[in-house]
């Protein structure tokens, strides 16, 4: 069973592909996590991490291909955070014909563009010991000061109001002909990420359980 979790910034992929993982016994494989891998042992992927630039398609591609390498992929894996971009979902389709590996379902977790911008523009992060705080969901016992070490609570620059605008107007550029594509291919599956965690998992789940 292999599939893709695909959503906007603040719907919770990483939540989710946790959880499925754990529940499902497959593997989740975040690009975040093969990107920080992928540092370690490329160094043109640090370079370019290291000045913030994109990285290139093939590039990212390329990190996923030899992630795919593994063996433990062979129970089923749970893409999160890649394809991004049409190009990318073509280019990962050459590699998977090649592999003769199939992509069974692709989740869209779907949430609306304000709802996004409340979620992630009311993180704040303790930058002291990194608990993570959102100012309405989970709000520190006091306003804007760590529960654990009394250190004054800030907010990631990535996560401002504007930024975050902007962050999903690229997001949303690019993310609807990927959703097209996938629908074409009949593998999308939309999910109401507008509740909690846990109806999101259901939602999911229902479709894992009868395969
Ligand atoms: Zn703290």
């Amino acid at each position: 069973m292999n599939c893709i979790l695909l959503g906007p910034p603040g719907a919770g992929k990483g939540t989710q592909g946790k959880k499925i993982e754990e529940a499902f016994g497959v593997v989740h494989l975040s690009t975040g996590d093969m990107f920080r891998e992928a540092r370690k042992s490329d160094k043109v992927v640090d370079e370019l991490i290291a000045l913030g630039q994109l990285v290139p398609d093939d590039i990212v591609v390329d990190v996923i291909k030899k992630r795919l390498q593994k063996e433990d992929i062979k129970k089923g894996f749970l893409l999160d955070g890649f394809p991004r971009t049409l190009n990318q979902a073509k280019e990962f389709d050459v590699v998977l014909e090649t592999r003769q590996i199939k992509i069974d379902l692709v989740f869209f977790i779907d949430v609306h563009f304000e709802e996004s911008v409340k979620r992630i523009a009311g993180r704040r992060v303790c930058p002291s010991c990194g608990v993570s705080y959102h100012v309405i969901a989970t709000p520190p016992k006091v306003p804007d000061k760590c529960d654990f070490c009394c250190n004054l609570l800030v907010q990631r620059n990535d996560d401002r109001e504007s930024i975050v605008r902007d962050r999903l107007k690229i997001y949303r550029k690019h993310s609807e002909p990927l959703v097209d594509y996938y629908k074409r291919a009949g593998s999308i599956v939309y999910i109401d990420g507008s509740k909690g965690e846990l109806d999101v998992f259901k939602q999911i789940s229902k479709h894992l359980e009868i395969r």
